[in-house]
């Protein structure tokens, strides 16, 4: 056996680790978690606390972590543990999503005025980019971190029209896969400042200046992971954000909840069928978009903590979660914890690269009309960064087709929108 991967049913990113083991012919031994319990005490002795975590090349690999995978199969067929595998037939073109590195090119001809810049390379910046260059426009799409963008990071999607049983970095490789195929160019880099108002505008990145006549601000809004101290070095180790993977480690714990939206109800009662207690802490008064009939129908094993939030996630000497501090309404308080769940979405969008020239509501999200402009001529925005009642994938790639469809009337002086077919 070359590899051990412990599962549990319906974990997505579990299937795309068999996927990799089986396309590079690597025998492995599949272990779920809910089906043998023997399992989880097995992990529980090296302290690990999630799945899908794969034991492969005399390494322990928590999580799905693709260039990780690849490195650990590189040494070893360069060691010759393992045989290079052959090449895999070829998949159909329309249904292959090509990997990140296919897709981002890192530096661009920073001579060139570009019609159309978009910043960001979520849905609703990909399906920007696949209007604006299939209208014939020179497209640059500019992404910092496309994989931890809203849709990238999202485990499987099972509502975007047309597509099933998808993770989402899928998905998003197919949009971006599709734009570029259509001849918008995707460039790795931050965006870090800009000049929007006149006829040329700038952006300031971190590989060079790049000017261009129209700009649409598809940035998103989503600010975290990984912020909490602590957060990042105890992912899979105690902290978890998949009730589904990871739900059978809490069996019999007391566990802590931290979220601020209605979708925590869902991951909290699938919790609640295994972990003794519950504390779930909101940092508002209530967690958005519940209604109070579902907070009543919480089990009784959760407790509902308004105006809490995580300061710090403690580590205890071997390296696991060793409790957290909690910012209560009266003080800073350190609490015991079995394990840690964390489902804090939204955030604030990150727009400060556009200064004061484009108008901003309170909570920072920026201020379009109905055909995604914004008050700056030239400039749109689609997506999460602009104020919307739901986030969707499917709503921002609708947001960023308009957006694109209005750069393209400004750019041809048009008066009038008119649909492309
Ligand atoms: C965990 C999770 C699960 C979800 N599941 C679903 C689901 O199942 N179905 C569904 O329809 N929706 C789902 N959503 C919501 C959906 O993913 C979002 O509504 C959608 O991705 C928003 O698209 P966007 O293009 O506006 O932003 P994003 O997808 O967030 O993309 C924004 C991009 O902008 C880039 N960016 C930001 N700042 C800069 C900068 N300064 N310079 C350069 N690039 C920058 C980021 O790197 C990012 O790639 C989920 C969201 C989350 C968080």
């Amino acid at each position: 056996m070359q590899a051990t991967l412990y599962t549990s049913t319906g974990c997505a990113y579990c299937k795309k680790i068999k996927e990799f083991l089986t396309e590079n012919s690597i025998a492995y031994e599949e272990r779920d978690i809910l089906v043998e319990p023997a399992w989880l005490d097995e992990l529980a002795k090296y302290g690990i606390f999630g799945v899908p975590a794969l034991y492969f090349g005399d390494e322990w690999i928590i999580g799905f972590r693709p260039n990780k995978m690849k490195a650990v199969l590189a040494k070893l067929q360069e060691s010759g543990a393992i045989a290079a595998a052959a090449p895999a037939p070829e998949a159909p073109a329309a249904e292959a999503a090509p990997a990140q590195d296919e897709i981002f090119v890192r530096e661009v001809d920073t001579n060139k005025l570009w019609d159309v810049v978009v910043i960001g390379g979520g849905p609703a910046g990909a399906s920007a980019a696949l209007y604006a260059a299939r209208a014939g426009h020179a497209t640059l799409v500019i992404d910092k971190a496309p994989s931890t963008g809203s849709l990238a990071i999202a485990k499987e999607v099972e509502n975007y029209p047309g597509v099933q049983g998808v993770t989402g970095a899928e998905l998003l490789g197919t949009m971006q896969g599709h734009a570029k195929a259509q001849g918008a160019i995707f460039l790795q880099a931050a965006v870090l400042r800009s000049k929007l108002i006149g006829t040329e505008k700038e952006i300031e990145t971190a590989v060079g200046t790049i000017r261009t006549r129209a700009v649409i601000v598809a940035a998103g809004a989503r600010s975290r992971k990984g912020k909490i101290p602590g957060e990042q070095e105890l992912e899979g180790r105690g902290v978890s954000y998949c009730a589904i993977c990871d739900g059978a480690f809490t069996r019999g714990k007391d566990v802590v909840v931290f979220g601020d939206n209605a979708e925590v109800l869902e991951e909290v009662a699938m919790l609640a069928t295994f972990a003794a207690k519950i504390r779930l802490l909101t940092p508002g008064e209530k967690l958005t978009g519940a209604a109070p009939e579902e907070l009543a129908k919480l089990p009784e094993s959760v407790t509902l903590y308004p105006k809490h939030k995580i300061k710090e996630i403690l580590s205890t000497e071997a390296g696991g979660l060793g409790g957290v501090k909690v910012l209560t309404p009266t003080g800073e308080e350190t609490w015991e914890a079995g394990a840690l769940f964390l489902y804090m979405g939204g955030g604030a969008p990150g727009t400060s690269f556009l200064g004061d020239e484009v108008p901003l509501d309170a909570e920072g999200y920026l201020v379009v009309d109905e055909t995604m402009a914004t008050p700056v001529e030239g400039v749109f925005a689609a997506g999460d960064v602009r104020k919307t009642l739901v986030k969707q994938a499917v709503l921002a790639a609708a947001d960023g087709a308009m957006a694109a469809i209005n750069a393209d009337r400004f750019l041809r002086g048009r008066k009038k929108l008119s649909a492309q077919y």
